[in-house]
């Protein structure tokens, strides 16, 4: 039945003049996101973005429409000729097909968006809730202020257009509109949660992972790529550098206070981050961190490893329990993935009792003991990219 998606956008109305640029990125986002499925025909008119469904199933369009960061809604629609009798005939399918759905109530909403046409936006409202009401005989009521469903009737320049249903986006800005941001990526449920929300502000992503293979296998390597995939879903092809940090851990092990290990080791990560996002055009980290939930974590915890960094740290978890963090990670598909037990380089060598009030001038004076620089530079020459495909 439906022919066309209405796509709703909400903060980029705001933009001013930079409005159609970020249109335009929509646009490519969309069309981006519906190439697995097909060519889709995807354009802008009168302030809207709009999708010509052809034979495509509309339902499987839209769940991937949806997923376009800077969508607040989208709404199978019937666009059809330039011609009241029709638009009505329309609604009316329409509406018959919602009282099968077992809808009770509704109201029309209307648009006149063609000024020379004889009757205004209200009385087209009135008009066509008269004409509905008639056919319908007894099997729907009007109700105004709480109907179940509204239907919205458009009589426009060129085409006529109705619609009821609005389909959820995740709201937010299209991707790339606001930087590049290198994202650290664990096996675990927090950091591709936290990605997502970060890529969700229109912010690129680039992500790093580590690792100390043959200490951590393959398999748990591959559980970050499976990861990296379904963000790839939201944010288009994804690069993912991995970084062997054995070296690393077995020169922190071998030289420093093993209850400081898990500290230290988190600050050659944030180094090494920070090192590839310069090398990589990326103007932020983004960690999955929230406050107290590890030794690592604590406020003093994060002032020891938010040290050795010199570009901003995006830790968009920080304030968010374990239990929202899992909503989300459900919500946007990772979860499933996230739980599968793994081997994970910080659990390798984590000490038994990790210090929880680490002092920025002790772990200093312990890191003093380590070549820091030769250490970065040899895990960096080292890293593994992999091209992370949308499918
Ligand atoms: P996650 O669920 O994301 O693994 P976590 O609760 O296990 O987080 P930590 O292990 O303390 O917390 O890690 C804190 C953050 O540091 C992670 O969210 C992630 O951004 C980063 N991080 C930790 N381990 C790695 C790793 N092996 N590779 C890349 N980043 C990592
Ligand atoms: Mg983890």
């Amino acid at each position: 039945m439906y022919n066309i998606l209405i796509v709703k956008y909400g903060e980029i109305g705001v933009k001013g003049k930079n409005r159609y640029l970020f249109e335009n990125k929509l646009i490519r986002n969309i069309k981006n996101m519906l190439r697995p499925i097909g060519n889709f025909n995807v354009y802008k008119e009168y302030g809207r973005i709009y999708v010509d469904l052809e034979d495509y199933d509309y339902e499987e369009v839209i769940e991937e429409v949806r997923k376009v960061f800077g969508i607040v809604g989208v709404s199978p629609a019937i666009r059809a000729e330039k011609d009241y009798d029709k638009l009505k005939e329309v609604a009316l399918k329409m509406l018959e097909e919602k009282i099968e759905d077992g809808v009770k109530t509704f109201k029309v909403d209307s648009r006149r968006g063609d000024k020379s046409f004889r009757l205004t936006s209200q009385e087209m409202s009135v008009d066509i809730g008269g004409y509905l009401l008639t056919k319908l005989d007894g099997k729907i009521g009007v109700d105004v202020r709480k109907p179940e469903v509204t239907v919205h009737c458009e009589y426009r320049e060129f085409h006529t257009m109705v619609y009821c249903d609005s389909v959820p986006g995740y709201g937010g800005l299209p991707l790339g509109t606001n930087g590049k941001a290198m994202s650290l990526l664990s096996g675990g449920i927090d950091s591709p949660v936290a990605s997502w929300m970060v890529a969700k502000r229109g912010v690129a992503l680039e992500l790093v992972h580590f690792h100390s293979y043959p200490f951590t296998n393959e398999r748990s390597q591959e559980k970050v790529a499976d990861l990296s995939k379904i963000l790839a879903k939201y944010c288009g092809t994804l690069r993912l550098n991995k970084v062997n940090i054995l070296e690393i851990q077995k020169a922190i092990a071998e030289n420093c206070n093993e209850s400081e290990a898990t500290i230290l080791s988190r600050r050659f990560m944030m180094r090494i981050a920070n090192r590839l996002a310069e090398i990589r055009h990326c103007d932020a980290l983004i960690t999955g961190e929230s406050i107290g939930q590890v030794a690592s974590q604590t406020i003093q915890g994060l002032t020891c490893t938010n040290a050795v960094v010199d570009i901003p740290v995006f830790r968009p978890l920080i304030a968010m329990d374990k239990s929202d963090i899992i909503e989300v990670a459900e919500k946007i598909g990772t979860f499933e993935t996230s739980i599968i037990p793994e081997e994970d380089c910080c659990t390798v060598f984590s000490p038994k009792k990790p210090t929880t009030k680490p002092r920025l001038d002790k772990i200093e004076l312990s890191e003093s003991k380590l070549d820091v620089e030769k250490l970065i530079q040899e895990a960096v020459d080292g890293v593994e990219v992999v091209e992370i495909e949308f499918e």
